[in-house]
């Protein structure tokens, strides 16, 4: 495109304005989320979050690919990965529990012409070491690991007034294929304390189809017999129940989803969520499964992501305009679909490369949907259930594996 030199002027003196005039909206927007309410340390229970990306971004920055080309990694840090977790600040706001997902997009993505990779299973173990190494580390003032359902029980008993208080961490993984094809992989990992697996993501990886979550990835669409649960998928989720690992069911497609509740015992998560109704995206959970899962006793965790809660008619839409009303309104649906509150949790997804929501982009601000949700539905007791009480009630119950 060409300007003139009159075009060229307009377009310079336009900006100016834009400045002149966004200049004192940004300053009283910066007043306005000082009004924010902050969670802390007195709080008793302020979030268990069933699902977030801790450290999705130094574990590709640290592969191969990430060391060849830093520039990459930084450009989807800074510019793509929009939502976050400070450990220092989320410790601060008093959260309570982190279910630390680990993802390869690595294996996942670019292991298609070996798939599954065999290599998947060790590259998820030193995953795990990283995030281990780091627990001890760096992030030890602020953060635990919890290798069993037990010692999640005594590391929440801690007053967070105590100075032992840590946010207590479980490891969760993303994913099917960082079993790469082996079900025997499943028990080392169930050994140091997995919780949780997602049986499938973005492709179906000889597990279970998967719901179409961006264009490009057009895996809903392929034929069958890869629209439900394979038979491998079967053996996984038997074995998943036998270790005591909780299955995951977030990113299946509604066939696969019908599969996984035949070939289920135990209870279900959905640990980042929307509801179809209020959101026409493949992922979202249509109202039957959400009653299915509220039905076997299961839990759902609400994503904080409102491109995915809302009918946004572009991702920019819903990174400019979206907020966690969008969140609320998932929230108050849910606990209706499901005639409960206490199906419903948060699964924020934060840190995983989503947009989130205007106002809350780090996990440390999750007094404004404390403050959202209590405006919602005017009971405490049943915002600290949504926030926290029931992923943590869920999580004792139903978590088996660990040392
Ligand atoms: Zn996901």
């Amino acid at each position: 495109m060409t300007y003139t030199r009159r075009e060229f002027s307009k377009t310079i003196l336009k900006a100016a304005a834009g400045i002149a005039v966004s200049g004192p909206m940004l300053s009283s927007l910066g007043c306005a989320s000082r009004r924010y309410p902050k969670t802390d340390r007195t709080i008793p229970r302020v979030l268990a979050d069933l699902h977030i990306h801790v450290d999705i971004n130094d574990w590709n920055k640290n592969t191969p690919l990430g060391i060849e080309n830093p520039l990459l990694t930084y450009v989807a840090d800074k510019f793509v990965n929009k939502t976050g977790l400070d450990w220092k600040k989320s410790h601060e706001a008093g959260v309570d529990l982190i279910c630390a997902s680990h993802f390869n997009v690595f294996d996942e993505w670019l292991s298609m012409p070996t798939d599954p990779n065999p290599h998947a299973p060790a590259n998820t173990h030193r995953m795990m070491d990283r995030l281990e190494q780091k627990l001890r580390g760096p992030i030890e003032p602020y953060a635990r690991l919890v290798k069993n359902s037990g010692e999640m029980k005594r590391s929440l008993a801690i007053p967070k007034t105590d100075p032992d208080y840590r946010i207590t961490v479980v490891h969760t993984v993303e994913g099917g294929h960082a079993l790469g094809g082996d079900l025997g992989a499943l028990e080392s990992m169930a050994k140091r304390g997995l919780a949780m697996l997602t049986l499938t993501h973005f492709f179906n990886k000889g597990i279970a189809s998967a719901g179409n979550s961006f264009p490009f990835f057009p895996d809903a669409n392929s034929d069958w017999p890869n629209q439900g649960l394979s038979e491998f998928g079967r053996e996984v989720i038997q074995e998943m129940e036998n270790l005591g690992i909780i299955v995951d069911v977030i990113h299946s497609t509604p066939t696969a989803m019908e599969d996984i509740f035949e070939a289920s015992t135990k209870p279900l998560v959905s640990s980042h969520s929307a509801a179809r109704t209020l959101s026409d995206h493949p992922l979202s959970l249509i109202d039957e499964h959400i009653q299915e899962i509220a039905h076997r006793n299961g839990i759902i965790g609400v994503i904080i992501d409102p491109y995915l809660l809302s009918n946004y008619a572009t991702l920019t839409q819903a990174e400019t305009k979206a907020t966690l009303s969008d969140v609320v309104r998932n929230i108050r649906y849910l606990v209706k679909m499901c005639g409960s509150h206490k199906n419903v949790g948060i699964g924020s997804d934060f840190a995983g490369f989503i947009t989130g929501p205007t106002d809350m982009l780090h996990i440390s601000q999750v007094g404004r949907l404390r403050a959202m949700l209590l405006d919602e539905f005017g009971d405490e007791r049943i915002v600290n259930d949504i926030m926290a009480n029931n992923v943590i009630e869920f999580l004792i119950k139903n978590w088996h594996s660990g040392v």
